[in-house]
């Protein structure tokens, strides 16, 4: 019987269609953040630096010195960069985080020593046992992307 050839084909298509295109989706979403955007390595998610660009496309970084290197190329001014709080592992806007300089190395292949924190006293635990300081206003990354720093948990206040 042709009946059933004639019309289940693009039923057939159809459907592959509807099932497949979600699973091309996602997969092309997980290979677009399997790689740092700027030297191609793996992103360990406790050191993850997102920026989502004028054109509200996000890209994700190893580390914050790759992030750094990749926003000098950028022209345009970016809509936010969010980092990962190493305590919590939850990611928080850059200008709200607290930065340590270290001995310990995030990012072998970039030799990352600047570790991130949502609360001071996480950042000062954590500098006290690696030979750490917080960065000064002045040294903070992302100073030109994300302009002066937004109040800190544990920031004075004026
Ligand atoms: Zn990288």
């Amino acid at each position: 019987m042709t009946f059933g050839k004639v019309h289940w084909m693009p039923l057939l298509v159809g459907l592959i269609v509807v099932v497949g295109l979600p699973l091309v989706g996602r997969w092309a979403r997980w290979h677009s953040r399997s790689g740092c955007a700027f030297d191609g390595g793996k992103i360990d998610p406790s050191y993850r630096v997102a920026v989502v660009d004028a054109r509200g496309n996000s890209h994700d970084f190893c580390c914050i010195r790759c992030a750094q290197c990749w926003l000098r190329r950028q022209p345009a001014p970016l809509s936010a960069i969010t980092v990962t709080d190493e305590a919590s592992g939850e990611m928080i806007a850059a200008a709200t985080a607290w930065y340590v300089r270290s001995t310990v190395v995030t990012m072998p292949m970039t030799q990352n020593r600047v570790h991130v924190f949502r609360n001071k006293a996480d950042a000062e635990t954590n500098a006290a046992g690696h030979g750490g300081r917080l960065l000064s206003e002045a040294e903070l990354p992302f100073r030109e992307g994300i302009g002066s720093p937004l109040p800190r948990d544990g920031s004075p206040t004026p």
